[in-house]
């Protein structure tokens, strides 16, 4: 079992990456609407991502035999202006669920729970990756800013982005 403070804080991530699911959900819909289908398209494959993190964490608790607890997903943003408003926003969020999971490490490491630690360094690694990508797709746009051309071509190569079931669900850890 876990302490009663890191059950709460990991239900409380549950909603977090839920929350997480449906702004990309939002996002993905926006850029369908601005006509980028490849955007789009890389915003679907973060939702599904998302979800695979809730559900990450909540085979986690389960398998701990804690309860999973599921609670009232707030709203998220619905329109923005353009797609490099999408991916700052994407940033600064990933930067923000970061510090939530590096919270979520310091309370498994005050309780000496290793198992836990253990569960979360996988997240630690994939919001380094989560950081990075939000600050490339910003680079890519930043690039074709007012070119047309070029971000046909991007929208074009961002429909080839697929899902991929992250290790722990997949079962290749
Ligand atoms: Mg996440």
């Amino acid at each position: 079992m876990l302490s009663e403070k890191l059950q709460k804080a990991i239900n409380e991530q549950i909603n977090a990456e839920m929350w997480s699911a449906y702004l990309y959900l939002s996002m993905s819909m926006n850029a369908e609407h601005l006509g980028h289908k490849g955007v789009a398209n890389w915003f679907y494959i973060q939702y599904q991502e998302e979800l695979a993190h809730a559900r990450i964490f909540m085979n986690y608790l389960s398998s701990r035999d804690c309860r999973v607890l599921l609670d009232p997903i707030a709203a998220v943003p619905q329109q923005w202006a353009s797609v490099l408003d999408m991916f700052v926003m994407t940033l600064e969020h990933e930067r923000k669920v970061t510090s939530l999971i590096n919270e979520l490490a310091a309370i498994a490491q005050d309780d000496r729970d290793f198992a836990s630690t253990n569960r979360l360094v996988w997240f630690i690694n994939e919001q380094v990756e989560e950081e990075e990508s939000a600050r490339e797709m910003i680079d890519a746009l930043k690039a074709v800013e007012g070119n047309k051309y070029g971000m046909y071509m991007l929208d074009k190569e961002l429909l080839s982005r697929t899902y991929v079931e992250p290790s722990p669900l997949s079962g290749a850890e």
